[in-house]
């Protein structure tokens, strides 16, 4: 097979992404509790229900399982939105998961808590740079992952989420097709040599799984003989090679159940780490090592972004309808065919795409 991976030499770099330090909320019990009663009544009065990322703090999850929301990865989200009758969707993560939410639900109102809580991928990939990209590779068929724009989707002619990712490329590259694949390189890499296609990858990066670190990930098997390794493929090639399952969220939060392992070394948002514990009660979840504070990590295992969903601006946008996803119409238009042809295609497999996908 003469297939190739290469990361393209970006001539035109986006500018650095400046990653803000992780500020997690902090509330007496007394303010937490009052916030939920105010949050819980807004739903009801704005006929809204609340969808959160695994990756945004506890009570925010709890608070959504607890109002009949939803608690997933970005297109589950977006497709549970879809099938739930309320006509408002208050979505807890960020931004690219609002975008998508509102691209397959044009007719309802979408919020954020954060209109500022973005991700490292998709500000790595501007649509102006990635649409020169595009246009110096005529030749490649475009698949993207979820963690990008509106205006880069609907420059794509596919979307994938990492659940079924390998499916649809190793699809592609038995019609014999060249991949054009952004933004992550690591998940592309590990793409490529799972499947062995062509492809070429735009060189974007996850600040969270980009920091988990190979050595010190061996060294910690060492002192943990007893314990398995779960990585999410957004991590780089030599973390991902020690892994015992390599996945997405929902993936992983599956291994941590059916596994026989007690205890695990997890590389991925440590957000995670509630619905592991709910999926299997009494079993142990540790972080995989990063750089550590002060290090080369900046994000130390959590999203910084993630970290800016709270109770107070959830109940604040509530009542004042402000942070509404708005997308141009004729960018919705074109965006949402390469999602389509992701939801036809896992239909066609029958695939569930629900509750199997990308961070
Ligand atoms: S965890 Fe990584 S991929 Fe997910 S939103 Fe944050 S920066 Fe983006």
């Amino acid at each position: 097979m003469n297939a190739t991976t290469d990361v393209f030499p970006l001539i035109q770099r986006p500018k650095p992404i400046r990653v803000p330090d992780v500020m997690e909320e902090s509330l007496d019990e007394r303010e937490r509790a009052a916030l939920i009663r105010r949050i819980k009544r807004l739903l009801v009065e704005q006929d809204a229900k609340l969808v959160a990322h695994y990756y945004t703090a506890q009570e925010l999850q709890e608070l959504a399982d607890a109002t009949g929301g939803y608690v997933s990865d970005s297109l589950d989200m977006a497709q549970f939105g879809h099938d739930c009758p309320n006509s408002t969707l208050v979505v807890a993560g960020v931004r690219f998961m609002g975008e998508t939410a509102k691209i397959l639900n044009p007719e309802k109102r979408v919020l954020m808590p954060e209109m500022e809580a973005t991700c490292s991928l998709d500000l790595g990939c501007p649509a102006d740079m990635f649409n020169a990209f595009c246009d110096q590779h005529p030749a490649h068929t475009v698949v993207v992952y979820a963690n990008t724009s509106a205006a880069v989707k609907a420059r794509a002619d596919w979307v994938v989420t990492s659940g079924i990712a390998l499916d649809i490329v190793r699809y592609l590259d038995q019609r014999g097709e060249k991949i054009l694949w952004a933004p992550d390189r690591h998940l592309g890499s590990y793409i490529q040599r799972e499947t062995g296609a062509d492809m070429l990858l735009w060189d974007g990066a996850c600040v969270v799984h980009d920091a988990f670190k190979a050595e010190a990930l061996s060294q910690m098997r060492v002192e943990h003989p007893d314990a398995m390794v779960l990585v999410h493929p957004e991590s780089p090639a030599e973390v991902i090679a020690q892994a015992d399952t390599v996945g997405s969220t929902t993936a992983l939060i599956k291994a941590a159940r059916e596994l026989p392992a007690r205890k695990f070394i997890v590389a991925t948002d440590r957000g995670i780490f509630h619905k592991m514990q709910q999926a299997a009660p009494g079993k142990i979840f540790m972080e995989a090592p990063t750089g550590g504070k002060g290090a080369t990590c900046v994000s130390c295992a959590h999203c910084p972004w993630m970290a800016m969903n709270s109770l107070r601006k959830l109940a604040q946008v509530l009542e004042t309808g402000d942070n509404e996803i708005l997308i141009d119409e004729a960018v919705r238009a074109q965006a949402v065919k390469p999602i389509q042809r992701l939801l036809n295609f896992a239909k066609q497999r029958n695939q569930v795409v629900l509750g199997n996908n990308d961070a």
